[in-house]
């Protein structure tokens, strides 16, 4: 991964990032991320929260179910069906901040996401557009905001 080059990815539909896959598994929502979804829906922001969300440590996050195996409620025969207001975490990725480094992106990323190495190249200034957006979308989460 040289980030200096740029990185070709262009997203393949696969799931792959909306599968339950350890630190990867949960969609943490910032309320930007609630007000869009619950408009998807046409439903209040509560009412969104009730029905789709849990907390972990005090986040909310989109529900994980048993019977799902732990996928995103919101994936269905590997597609997303929220997208339009998909929240910004799966906007973002593969570009956060925690994958931007040669291992991780090369041990986990590349390796799971079909993504990567596809379509048009991503220049830097575009990646780290999308890495400070998860950025401080994760800074919102984590003050509630
Ligand atoms: S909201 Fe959509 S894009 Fe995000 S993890 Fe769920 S299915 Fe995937």
């Amino acid at each position: 991964m040289d980030i200096e080059k740029g990185i070709r990815f262009e997203c393949q539909g696969s799931g792959n990032c909306c599968v339950s896959r350890g630190t990867y598994g949960f969609v943490y929502l910032s309320k930007k991320d609630i007000k869009k979804l619950s408009d998807g829906f046409k439903i209040t922001e509560q009412n969104f929260v009730k029905k789709y969300c849990q907390k972990t440590d005090g986040f909310i996050h989109l529900k994980e179910l048993k019977k799902n195996n732990g996928n995103c409620i919101f994936l269905k025969d590997n597609k997303c069906t929220v997208y339009k207001s998909r929240p910004i975490q799966c906007r973002t990725w593969p570009f956060w901040p925690e994958n931007m480094n040669t291992k991780t992106w090369n041990n986990d990323i590349a390796k799971n996401c079909p993504g990567v190495g596809k379509g048009k190249v991503k220049t830097k200034k575009e990646i780290l557009k999308q890495v400070q957006i998860d950025y401080e979308n994760e800074l919102n989460i984590r003050n509630k905001n």
